[in-house]
């Protein structure tokens, strides 16, 4: 573990505000100067990656940092995460801005120079570990934020509730965890934020761009896990047997009949069957089969609705098949992420001011789901989309080994989210 120089930090508290200065020039100023170490931060992160509810040294570089801006930091919050509070000389309103912490059990190709070795034990299995995400990426953003906003606090028009969220990739099974944990945990109250922000690095998209919806913006995720239990037999003689691979055929074609024939046209949805387990050998016809699977919608009403008819499919193919169907499970995930119209529309300039016009696209919903929801569905949110991709390279997709986020986002996320808070907190209604 490397020693972070952080003595441009000290630079930056000594420098004075000045009102008559454009804030977006100083923001601009303020975000130019304190990126590098930003960028080292996050390669240091990246290097030292940990999974989702052990981010316990992240946690305390985050909370180390934030102490040493002057901040009021509360820590342990939902386990790992941190939460600071930066008060402005001014009075104004509260806003809550939130980054993501956490790794993933993926193990990155190596030719990064900040690579991650690190490897670990996951589920009883040896993985390693990786910023897959580019949480690495909004951790550094928001410190670099943090930054910007103290530099600036004297002129500061009300408060900025930094959180720091932990287990965003979900927490292992039988743990709690995440935004959901926080809230429960009163992440959002005292004082309460009027709006929250956050954003997502995003694979497909070049540095210096940003992306949004108005609206949905990130789908519901639900998970499910199925049982078809039959009656084994010889592979030569069906007629002894109950084949529940056969059951199991018949439910996976029905199951599309949820997105095809009972949502409308218009209804976005994704009904995947992400894996089926069943037999031991080609001459045995198995006494039961396995499937689990996604769904994801947009509105509540959908998802209790996909779930019915996911009941009724395999209560009537198992019926008919002689077998009998288990719902093992039927889990509601983070719900959909919606940006708040309003909110969004208020926001969307301060984004094209920083950025320029010409690189802000308003973007179609995408079926990936958000636990930032859970903060969202409490307080108007927004969630924007941050390019990540370099100029002339690609990017592996999120959560793959070669996924790759450049550093060159960082300076750019810093300046749109720090004009956007300044902005919000400058115009209140
Ligand atoms: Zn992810
Ligand atoms: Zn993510």
């Amino acid at each position: 573990m490397k020693s972070l120089r952080l003595i441009p930090l000290a630079l930056m508290l000594t420098t004075t505000a000045s009102s008559a200065q454009d804030p977006l020039a100083r923001v601009e100023q303020e975000a130019a100067k304190v990126s590098p170490a930003m960028i080292e931060i996050r390669h240091h992160i990246h290097q030292n990656p940990e999974l989702s509810n052990r981010e316990e040294k992240t946690a305390a570089l985050i909370a180390d940092y934030l102490r040493k801006l002057g901040l009021q930091v509360r820590t342990g919050v939902a386990r790992h995460g941190v939460v600071a509070l930066l008060e402005g000389g001014r009075p104004g309103p509260v806003v809550a801005v939130r980054a993501d912490i956490d790794a993933l059990p993926v193990t990155e190709q190596p030719d990064l120079p900040f690579a991650s070795k690190v490897r670990t034990t996951y589920l009883g299995q040896e993985v390693g570990v990786m910023h897959a995400c580019g949480h690495d990426v909004h951790t550094a953003v928001q410190l670099g934020v943090a930054t910007v906003l103290t530099a600036m606090k004297a002129d500061l028009p009300g408060t900025v509730k930094f959180i720091f969220q932990p287990a965003e990739e979900g927490p292992p099974p039988g743990e709690a965890g995440g935004a959901s944990l926080m809230v429960k945990e009163g992440v959002l109250e005292n004082p309460r934020p009027q709006a929250i922000f956050g954003l997502h690095a995003f694979s497909e998209m070049a540095v210096g761009e940003i992306g949004y919806s108005e609206g949905p913006a990130l789908s519901a995720a639900d998970t499910w896990e199925v049982k078809i239990v039959g009656r084994q037999s010889h592979g030569a003689r069906p007629e002894l047997s109950i084949d529940p691979i056969v059951t199991a055929a018949e439910f996976i074609q029905a199951l599309q009949t949820i997105r095809s024939r009972s949502f409308s046209g218009h209804e976005p949805g994704v009904v995947t069957i992400g894996t089926v387990h069943g037999g031991q050998r080609h001459n045995i016809i198995p006494a039961d089969v396995t499937l689990t699977g996604t769904i994801r919608t947009f509105r509540p009403e959908m998802s209790v609705l996909a779930e019915a008819r996911l009941r009724a499919i395999l209560k009537g193919v198992t019926e008919a098949g002689g077998a009998t169907g288990e719902v093992v499970r039927y889990e509601r995930g983070a719900p959909a992420t919606i940006n708040h119209t309003e909110l969004t529309r208020r926001v969307v300039p301060s984004l094209e001011r920083a950025v320029g016009k010409q690189h802000v696209t308003r973007v179609p919903p995408a079926m990936g789901s958000e636990d930032f929801s859970f903060f969202a569905n409490e307080v108007p949110g927004f969630f924007y989309r941050l390019g990540q991709v370099k100029p002339g390279t690609t990017s592996g997709d999120h959560h793959t080994p070669t996924f790759l986020a450049d550093d060159g986002s960082i300076p750019v996320g810093i300046k749109a989210m720090s004009v956007l808070i300044l902005d919000y907190l400058s115009r209140p209604r």
